[in-house]
Parts: C-alpha cells; structure tokens; sequence
C-alpha cells in the first residue's frame, strides 16, 4: 500500500471510527414503522459521509419503502467502474436484556465494535465510506466508483427492487463489477471470499379450524385443534433423515461434484468447537452431509416462529381457532424460489384434514440462490487484495446465508460480482451483543483500496 495512503488512515483513524459510532447509534430498524424517523436519519447520514468523502454526487432515490443513497466518483470515464452495495438498515435489537450494553450505544471492548449492525451492515458500509475518502485524500483513487446503499435490506429489499425493474435505474448502475461486503470471513488468520449464497423463501401459515376459540373441556377431543394440527404438517415437512418432503423439491439440486466436495472439507472446521460455541452436544442435518455442506450447499427448511392460543402467564384451558407460524426455505443453485413456493403450497395445503383452512402469506418469494464467477477478473483482483494485505491467499468459501438482492443484481445488472466481506460468523449478527472487530475494520479499508488497485490493472 501507498505510503501516503497508510499514513492518512493512521491520522485519521480516530475520527473513522468516532463517525462509525454516530452511524451506530442511529436505530435504522427497517421492519418496524415505529423507527421509520430513525431510518431515514441513516440514510441522510450516510448520503452526507459520502458527500464529505469526495464523491461528485450524492442523493437519496426515494422508493414506496425508505430511500436509496446514490453516490458516484468519476474519475475518467475511460476507466472500469465498480459498483458498491450495502445496506443502512438493522435487524430489531430485541431482546433487550441479553445486550452487556445498549444495542444502540456504541461501545468498543476488547478491540470489537458492540452495537446492532456493527457487523451487518453498517460496520461494513462505512469502510467502504472511508476507503473513499482515503484514495480521494491521497489521490490513490484508480477506477470510478458508484455507491447504492439500500435502506430495507432487512426488510425484503422490496423499493430497491421496483428501482430495478426501470431501466432508466439499471442505465445509472451500469458498472464493471458489484462489490458488496456484507458476508464474514473465516477468521482474521485465514481470510476467504464467499463465491456461493443461499436464495430464501419466507412465508406466513395461517390455519383455521372452529370460527372461535373453545373450551377445551367442552370441545376437548372432538374438534381439531389447529395448533396440533399445524405441528403435524409442519413435522411433516421433513422425514427422518431430515429430508424435506416436498414432492419435486431436489429436483434440480445439483450433485456435488467429488472435487468441490473434497475444497469444501478443506476448509478448517472443528466439529467440537462448532457445537461448544452453540452449547449444544450434537448437530442435526440432512443424513449424509458434513456441518459444512448442509449449510453451504444442500437446501434446509425452518420454522422460524410459531403460536397461537394461550401464550400468557398463567393456564388458561382453550381450544384455539388459529395456530401461526413463520417458515424459511435455503435453497441452493438451480432451485427456482418461484417454483418451490408453488411446490410448497400445494403440498402445505394437502396436508391438512379436512375442516381446516390453510392460508399462506409469501413475504419473500423469489431469491434464488447466487454463484459467483471464480474466474472473473473481479474475483481474481479480491483474491489478490486479500494476498497483499492479509499476506495468505483467500479460502472460498460458500455461504449458508442469503443476500436476496445480489440474485436480483446479477440478473438484472449481470455483471461478475464480488462478495468481500470483513464480519466473522462469531459477530453476533441478528443476535444480542453483535459486534465487529476494530481490525476487521481497518483491514477491511486496506483490502477494498487494493482490491481496486488490481481490479483496475486486471482490467485494462
Ligand atoms: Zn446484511
């Protein structure tokens, strides 16, 4: 790295983090109106950081949800341009009570950032801010630069998808490349690259049986009870070799090739350590598969939430009308979300006896899941900026998680895209006490100015 470059971080190292903390403190909840203030202060205070950092243009792109903040550098409009996405909005923070301190006050322990989105996103999203406005500083900056930071990531990315479907929209995105750091690393000793994510399905069950809630005295035994009748369709859902039992939904699951399977046992992964960090004495997966595998590259099907009937103190003896629950599917290359939710709900249905209504809600319905070109030159310039800076070459690794956008991106953009991110799976992210390491930040700065160093001479 420049010199120069080096010695501007060092300067102003302080004050990077000093703004991260203000970013942190602003409780951008995308999926509660009641934050609905809040959120849009995030998106302003990010259109202002990017202003401040040098970019030509800064602006918010109002949706029918929260707003988008666009910003661009050009440099030379002969030069390649890489697009950075990433998302101002947060996971809610309940429960409240696990947080050591405030989600919504910053605090730095043990050289980690604990605050909700100090991983996801916001931690990751101001590096990308400050490498700006470093390679702007010290005249470092190598190719154009265009910025889109979404505010309902968390929330279904539902705006940000209506922009794409103008073309006016996807002409103002027009880049080389996508970059977006919202994925984890291995471990600050082994960094790597995420070249796969899951797509997601999210859906809503409703069942109905009796038109009000009875006496389970009375009704007891002679009228079926929506809560039970839910948890034998969902048991139903999956067999004893935790295999989803959707009719058609493996059909287009690809058979691992030995080779990857063999990269992914590579991978450094310690059974024991994984089930003592859970507190749990065993894993439960597809019958077959490593840990490794069922989250990276074979399907999963969970219920996510589920009630109805009496849920407060006390007993109180009812046979209810409803039973509730929230289920989400991973799906990995080649499924079609589109057609899974068409699977699912004509089997879903099916399994109810008779008398009992089902309802189901899609809330996410069509991101599939996402492989990233390993030979891209764009991946090839990250793995490079991760030798320079981090001094061993990147593992890659794919993700169990899904980013739902990135699929819609490479569809809709196609171009290669790059997910470079700096969070470990240790970060707590969705969960209380998320945090982000302090190095992971600054390494992180370090990694995308030499990722468009090389991208850049790739390039030409
Ligand atoms: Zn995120």
């Amino acid at each position: 790295m420049a010199l120069a470059t080096k010695k501007y971080i060092e300067t102003h190292q302080d004050r990077f983090l000093d703004e991260l903390m203000d970013f942190l403190r602003i409780p951008s909840v995308s999926t509660s109106k009641e934050y609905a203030t809040e959120v849009h202060k995030a998106a302003a205070f990010v259109k202002q950081k990017l202003s401040e950092a040098g970019a030509d243009k800064a602006m918010l792109i109002d949706t029918q949800g929260y707003p988008l903040v666009y910003a661009e550098k050009t440099v030379d409009a002969s030069l390649p341009t890489v697009l950075v996405y990433g998302h101002y909005d947060v996971q809610p923070a309940d429960p409240y009570e696990l947080w050591e301190t405030p989600p919504f006050e910053p605090v730095v322990r043990e050289n980690k950032i604990y605050a909700r989105g100090a991983s996801d996103d916001k931690g990751q999203v101001y590096l990308h801010i400050k490498a700006l406005e470093t390679m702007l500083a010290t005249q470092q900056l190598p190719c154009n630069i265009k910025f889109l930071i979404e505010g309902e990531e968390e929330s279904g990315s539902e705006g940000l998808t209506r922009f794409l479907e103008n073309q006016k929209n996807v002409a103002l995105l027009q880049s080389d490349a996508v970059l977006v750091s919202d994925t984890t690393l291995l471990s600050l000793e082994q960094p790597s690259l995420t070249i796969g994510l899951r797509g997601i399905i999210y859906l809503e069950i409703e069942v109905t049986g009796p038109n009000r809630d009875l006496h389970s005295g009375v009704y007891g035994g002679a009228v079926g009870n929506p809560i039970n009748i839910l948890c034998q369709m969902i048991a139903a859902l999956q067999d004893e070799h935790h295999r989803i039992t959707i009719p058609g939904f493996y059909d287009r699951v690809a058979v691992l090739p030995e080779q990857d399977r063999q990269a992914l046992a590579k991978i450094p992964f310690v059974l024991s350590d994984y089930q003592n960090a859970l507190g749990i004495k065993a894993v439960a997966g597809e019958h077959g598969y490593s840990t490794l595998e069922r989250t990276g590259i074979r399907p999963a099907l969970d219920i996510n939430g589920i009630w109805g009937g009496h849920v407060g103190e006390g007993g109180k003896t009812v046979l209810p009308s409803k039973a509730h629950a929230k289920l989400s599917m991973r799906l990995v290359p080649h499924q079609e979300a589109r057609e899974i939710v068409t699977q699912f709900t004509k089997y879903f249905t099916a399994l109810a006896p008779k008398g009992i209504t089902v309802e189901i809600r899609v809330v996410h319905g069509n991101s599939n899941a996402v492989v990233v070109n390993a030979d891209s030159v764009a991946l090839q310039a990250a793995i490079k900026a991760f030798e320079e800076v981090w001094a061993r070459t990147p593992l890659l690794t794919k993700d169990g998680g899904s980013i739902p956008i990135i699929s819609q991106f490479k569809e809709v953009l196609d171009r290669d895209i790059v997910l470079m991110g700096f969070g470990l799976d240790s970060d707590a992210i969705h969960s209380p006490n998320e945090h982000f390491g302090v190095a992971n930040f600054f390494k992180g700065i370090d990694t995308v100015i030499a990722f468009y160093k090389y991208f850049t001479s790739l390039h030409a």
